[in-house]
């Protein structure tokens, strides 16, 4: 039982690292987008295809619900998706 609950946090925690990871990758994707326009044609495709793979849906939308929630734009990101952002960075 011991060994379990010890599995299970040590699990939780290589989780919470891989999403800490997936955020901040798709935050130095969204900065990338920037460039979008002095790139060449085959480092916008590449640029695509990586956001692509990480199921970002449109540029600048928001990093935690990939701009599903109504209430993220471009400019605005929502309370709930700015607090669970928080809680990823800090690794709970
Ligand atoms: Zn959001």
């Amino acid at each position: 039982m011991d060994m379990l609950i010890k599995e299970k946090s040590r699990l939780r925690k290589t989780l919470n690292k891989f999403k800490e990871r997936e955020l901040l990758i798709k935050k130095f994707i969204d900065d990338l987008y920037w460039e979008y326009d002095r790139m060449s044609s085959s480092g916008t495709e590449t640029l695509d295809k990586l956001a692509n793979t990480l199921g970002m849906k449109e540029k600048g939308a928001c990093t935690v619900c990939n701009g599903e929630s109504q209430l993220c734009d471009d400019e605005y990101q929502s309370m709930e998706c700015e607090l669970t952002e928080k809680e990823i960075k800090e690794g709970r």
